[in-house]
């Protein structure tokens, strides 16, 4: 067959696809080697990747350890984190370019700059959201550039883009929202035609700026919610979010070793499991590559040749109800217990003004006539909160609860499936049921020291014989092999 022009000239049939790698994928130089080789195999397949980093893992938390400490007159303190985070870019920088000059000198300016917000800090000793915001911003700045010299390095075209030119948000600092139109406009204005031009785009995830130009931020774990964005406003072809683990696994694999790999998952039971703490995605990924119908790829950067899992709009049926078994743990359970008022107008709308007067979200609600019963996070307001719906009504709370909860499309519709989920777990107290309006979860509570032998349990029950579409049951066939 004769290749055609588009082929021949190279440009027309690459395609476009956003990189996101975590925190984990650059934490030091090897970490940053293996994502250039990523990012090089990519280019190689004539991909034209745009790559959105994290901060070197940890150094989030520790910025904002830094911001705290100066927020408490702490100014030495303060400076030491920011002196010790300084030197691990330097040396990480040094590890990765030959002629790290100036990317030395750009990495000290950062920090310069850095140190004197701290110390400003330190004299006003008042932290506000903004200027937590601008401080946490350092991680993906410093991040952002050294990953792209560290691509030069190794010959490929990369060019550092300011995160905050293209992610325009609100101005809710630490959780701010993105303008979907903006980041279009400007996703369109300043990476499309560098990715024309065979550059490779490199930017820092979770950080944005509003209309002013003031930094913000996405929210903890916002590079993700990055990627999807940039994936989204530039209609890539896929958004590979690229992290430490294999993809999304039927049960966390330390619980339940016989844990496979679920190969291809909807948008739609991703999102539940992130809500449920598997920790792969963050859960706001999902919506500017579902509006676009963009496949959301979750690959392992250890062990790039894995293909992962592969979250698309619409998941192929599966044989077995379930994809994947989550857990949460460290809840309470709050039980509200009948009182003159109960059922009666209004008393919901009470219990939960109570809940927000002290910010604390509720995930699982169930009542009955006598009584009304809620999950929480644990926290240390429970007894505060307790008090105030003791006006109410006697109230009790107990922690040390796990909400397991069970994912997938095919219940929908089917019956018998609460049956078979609880004669798996016949041996085990529960203590509190939902089915989600979403029809796609289903969830119980149990005791903490409970979770463990549940998850095997129906792990056991439901992963007998896996469907070897949508799971990977080679790699439990390898495992199975017998010693002898
Ligand atoms: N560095 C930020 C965080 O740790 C954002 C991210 O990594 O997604 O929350
Ligand atoms: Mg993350």
């Amino acid at each position: 067959m004769r290749p055609c022009a588009g082929c021949l000239n190279g440009n027309s049939h690459m395609s476009l696809v956003v990189m996101k790698f975590g925190g984990t994928s650059v934490e030091n130089p090897a970490a940053i080697s293996r994502t250039v080789s990523i990012v090089a195999g990519r280019v190689a397949m004539g991909k034209q990747p745009v790559v959105v980093v994290s901060a070197l893992a940890k150094v989030t938390d520790q910025l904002l350890r830094a911001a705290a400490s100066a927020a408490q007159g702490d100014r030495t303190g303060a400076l030491a984190i920011s002196s010790r985070l300084r030197s691990r870019h330097r040396d990480t920088a040094a590890a990765l370019v030959k002629n790290p000059g100036d990317l030395m000198n750009l990495i000290d300016q950062k920090f310069d700059a850095l140190d004197e917000i701290l110390r400003g800090l330190a004299a006003i000793l008042e932290l506000t959201p903004r200027i937590s915001d601008l401080i946490v911003s350092y991680g993906e700045r410093l991040s952002s550039r050294i990953v792209t010299a560290a691509l030069c390095e190794k010959g490929i075209n990369a060019v550092h883009v300011d995160a905050r030119d293209v992610i325009v948000t609100d101005s809710q600092f630490q959780k701010a929202i993105p303008q979907d139109a903006i980041i279009e406009k400007r996703a369109g204005e300043r990476l499309r035609p560098l990715v024309d031009q065979g550059h490779v785009p490199v930017m820092g995830g979770f950080i944005g700026s509003n209309e002013e130009g003031i930094t913000t931020t996405l929210g903890r774990g916002g590079s993700d919610f990055t990627g999807a964005l940039i994936g989204g406003a530039l209609t890539a072809e896929a958004i590979e979010i690229w992290t430490d683990v294999d993809g999304i696994m039927t049960a966390d694999p330390r619980v339940c070793p016989d844990a496979l790999r679920v190969k291809v998952i909807s948008f739609e039971e991703a999102a539940e499991l992130a809500y449920f703490g598997a920790k792969v995605l963050h859960p706001a990924t999902i919506l500017p590559a579902v509006k676009k119908n963009i496949p959301v790829l979750v690959l392992n950067s250890r062990n790039p040749s894995n293909e992962g899992t592969r979250i698309i709009s619409l998941a192929p049926h599966c044989k077995s109800p379930f994809k994947s078994i989550a857990v949460k743990k460290k809840l309470s359970i709050i039980d509200v217990v009948a009182s003159r008022m109960l059922m009666t107008h209004g008393y919901l709308k009470e219990i939960f003004t109570i809940f927000d007067k002290h910010k604390c979200p509720v995930d699982m609600v169930s009542t009955s006539e006598v009584s009304v019963s809620l999950t929480v996070d644990s926290n240390d307001r429970l007894p505060a909160i307790a008090a105030d719906l003791s006006q109410l009504a006697d109230v009790k709370y107990e922690g040390k609860k796990a909400l397991i909860c069970l994912v997938g499309e095919d219940i929908r519709g089917q019956n018998g499936i609460a049956a078979q989920v609880f004669n798996a777990v016949r041996h085990i107290n529960v203590r509190m049921i939902s089915q989600g309006a979403s029809e796609i979860n289903m969830s119980f509570m149990i005791e903490e020291d409970d979770a463990d032998e549940a998850v095997r349990s129906l792990h056991a029950a439901f992963f007998k014989d896996p469907d070897p579409d949508i799971f990977d049951v080679e790699a439990r066939k390898l495992t199975a092999q017998p010693a002898n």
